[in-house]
């Protein structure tokens, strides 16, 4: 399993598992089969409304807190000097865990001072809620600003996949140290059926999805691939068990473009 370094010296697991859309018993069933695989790192959001149920399986799972990582992430509502702390100790009360690895600011707005939201976040960390803090959707010009406060954080979860493969982002986070992953990163299937990775798919004798994911990996970033399949589940899992050629990472990288498919409400 690949694991990557934050600039602070704390390490992320490169793959995890996404969460959006997984609710009650399916986030359960999802979380449980991808923690029997093997996934130790589970991404969620307070927006994604499964605390619960993410906890839930990560309890049954009797895997020891320290073997894990657990992203959350909170909403703008919540960004405020006064909620930040009080809604860190919230979701941890949802998910049943004594602290986070990583919180982040899921979208950034303009209205409330960044130095504000990543001050709370240090003192949360200090307080041992988090050990980790980054944002979410930051563009360049956020990501200036956020740096000119002097704060700490170490990554940047931002929407990534062979259509939207984000170069000016990605160069930006390389030259200040913030650790990129991939959301979305199979563009919630819609860059499984693109000619170039089908293409390596049958040259690799793996699947789409597996060349996608192994192409984030390879670009030193993580993804948290989602899916309510226990098989696909697995077969993303495997998705770190070979590895591209750097002509093949550049073949996917060519392939380019601006396809969002995230608009900003979860
Ligand atoms: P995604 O992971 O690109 O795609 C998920 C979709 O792909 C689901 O419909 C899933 O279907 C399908 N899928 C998964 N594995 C597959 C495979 N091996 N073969 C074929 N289809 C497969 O999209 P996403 O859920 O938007 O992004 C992943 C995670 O990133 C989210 O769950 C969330 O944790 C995070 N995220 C963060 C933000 C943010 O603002 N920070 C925004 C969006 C997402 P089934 O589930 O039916 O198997």
């Amino acid at each position: 399993m690949k694991t990557l370094t934050f600039k602070n010296g704390q390490t992320i697991p490169a793959l995890g598992l996404g969460t959006w859309k997984l609710k009650g018993d399916e986030c359960v069933r999802a979380v449980s089969a991808a923690l029997e695989i093997g996934y130790t790192h589970i991404d969620t959001a307070d927006a994604y409304d499964n605390h619960h149920e993410v906890g839930k399986a990560i309890k049954a799972s009797g895997i020891p807190r320290d073997a894990l990582f657990v992203t959350s992430k909170i909403w703008p509502d919540e960004q405020q000097k006064s909620a930040v702390i009080p809604a860190c100790e919230r979701i941890l009360s949802e998910l049943g865990l004594e602290y986070l690895d990583l919180l982040l600011m899921h979208w950034p707005d303009r209205s409330i001072p960044f130095a504000d939201t990543l001050g709370e976040m240090e003192k949360l960390r200090a307080q041992g809620l988090i050990r980790s803090n980054g944002v979410s959707n930051f563009t360049v010009h956020h990501l200036q600003d956020a740096l000119e406060t002097g704060k700490e954080f170490v990554a940047n979860q931002v929407e990534f996949h062979p259509t939207l493969n984000q170069k000016e982002l990605k160069a930006f986070c390389d030259e200040h140290q913030i650790l990129m992953t991939a959301y979305s990163p199979l563009a919630r299937g819609k860059d499984l059926d693109l000619p170039a990775i089908i293409e390596l798919a049958e040259k690799y004798e793996k699947t789409p999805a597996q060349i996608i994911i192994n192409w984030v990996l390879a670009k030193g970033m993580a993804a948290i691939p989602k899916s309510a399949t226990p098989r696909r589940i697995k077969e993303n899992w495997e998705a770190q068990n070979f590895e591209l050629s750097e002509e093949d990472v550049a073949k996917i990288d060519a392939i380019g473009g601006a396809n969002r498919v995230v608009d900003g409400t979860v």
